[in-house]
């Protein structure tokens, strides 16, 4: 059972008050608040072992080094890995999924050969496809979703050919909130042997992840929408397909030894780490992923259903509502229109009450087209959020509907 006051009390900016009015805030899938102990490593491990990690002899160095790879053990443990030189540290997804792209179709992709995506992705799971397909003369293919938002096994599978080198897919839609089925996905993927990457940015703050079960070849996520600082992310990729890829960048830390003439590359996960990395960043994610692990992935599932049962049933008393996205397996996220209301409208009169909710196209563009709408408004939930707060947002958009009669 999560006790939800105690868990607000861990994030001071709840009780911010917007226009006089207490936050309510629904905007958890573009990115979430931060507990204290989150903000509280940021400032203890710069104040207490800042130094720049690797090869350091002296002591603070030598600190932050170990921090930082407790903390892809952190990752490691929390993604259920086989190897903690699976955990790649990256700036987020969308460096993941360019990674990806890159080093993969460097490797495996010529010209003629197809890529499998959702009509659902995120710009992030869809641009850098569409590069790699640019570049290398490839096939970019959409499997289609339903009217509820849903993915079929039999049309993913029919998208699917000789000449299919990867497939990419979100576990979650930020959109529709649709949870996809991504361990059959990858079962059929595997059947012919094609690798999948899962795009898990809005599935691991809300579902426990296991990358050894799902099967996934690669898997990724942004620290942000975790409770963790912004500006890091992880790649998760099997060994064996890491072992295989080209670098995505160049640079330090990156190498085994360098000469003018040739460089030979670092061992994993170092490989694809070039630069200093973020050993700040990553131990404060450690420190999120340790906090929502203390609550339990479970029983934050668990009230974030009852989150959204409730809400869905307050949704459907508001006259002339559409929502986007019906499936049975869906996470926290309502995208809805009411009427011929302008999202824009909706979301500026819902923050003058204290509301905050995201309204436009929610970086899916080709998906609002497929909806034959130019953007929805969404509110999206965390753990933190309560039957008042939604609540308060009905009858905020009751209040805002009657300004328009
Ligand atoms: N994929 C999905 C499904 C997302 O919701 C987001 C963030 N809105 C991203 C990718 C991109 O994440 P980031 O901007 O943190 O790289």
């Amino acid at each position: 059972m999560i006790d939800i006051q105690a868990i607000r009390n861990d994030f001071p900016i709840l009780q911010t008050t917007v226009y006089g009015k207490p936050l309510v805030y629904l905007d958890n899938a573009a990115t979430t608040q931060k507990p204290a102990c989150v903000t509280e490593q940021i400032v203890r491990a710069y104040s207490t072992m800042n130094a720049n990690i690797h090869r350091g002899v002296h002591y603070l160095s030598q600190q932050a080094t170990a921090a930082h790879e407790n903390a892809r053990q952190t990752v490691q443990h929390f993604l259920h890995a086989k190897f903690q030189h699976e955990i790649i540290f990256t700036r987020g997804t969308t460096e993941a999924i360019n990674l990806v792209a890159f080093s993969f179709g460097e490797a495996f992709c010529r010209q003629g050969d197809e890529i499998v995506i959702s009509g659902m992705e995120h710009h992030s799971n869809l641009v850098p496809w569409q590069m790699l397909a640019e570049r290398k003369g490839l096939t970019l293919k959409i499997v289609p979703f339903d009217d509820k938002g849903e993915l079929q096994l039999e049309t993913f599978e029919a998208a699917l050919s000789e000449k299919t080198r990867i497939v990419a897919l979100a576990h979650v839609s930020n959109v529709l909130g649709t949870v996809n089925p991504v361990k059959e996905i990858i079962e059929v993927a595997h059947r012919r042997n094609v690798p999948v990457l899962i795009d898990g940015a809005q599935a691991v703050p809300h579902i426990p992840v296991d990358v050894q079960t799902l099967d996934a070849d690669f898997y990724v996520f942004s620290s942000h929408k975790i409770y963790g600082p912004t500006g890091i992310g992880v790649l998760y990729g099997k060994e064996s397909w890491l072992n295989n890829l080209p670098p995505y960048q160049g640079g330090g830390e990156m190498i085994a030894t360098v000469s003018f003439e040739k460089t030979v590359y670092n061992e994993l996960p170092f490989k694809f780490e070039a630069g200093t990395p973020d050993y700040i960043g990553s131990t404060a994610l450690a420190a999120a992923l340790n906090y929502v692990g203390s609550i339990g992935l479970e029983d934050i599932a668990a009230y974030e259903r009852e989150l959204l049962a409730y809400a869905t049933e307050q949704f459907a008393t508001i006259p002339d509502i559409r929502l986007f996205g019906t499936s049975e397996r869906k996470s926290g996220v309502i995208s809805f229109l009411v009427g011929n209301i302008h999202p824009y409208d909706m979301g500026t009169l819902l923050d003058r009450q204290g509301i905050a909710v995201r309204t436009g196209h929610h970086c899916a563009e080709p998906l609002m087209n497929l909806l034959g709408v130019d953007g929805t408004v969404r509110a999206s939930f965390a753990f933190y959020n309560t039957m008042e707060e939604i609540d308060r947002l009905i009858a905020g958009i009751k209040k805002a509907v009657a300004m328009f009669v």
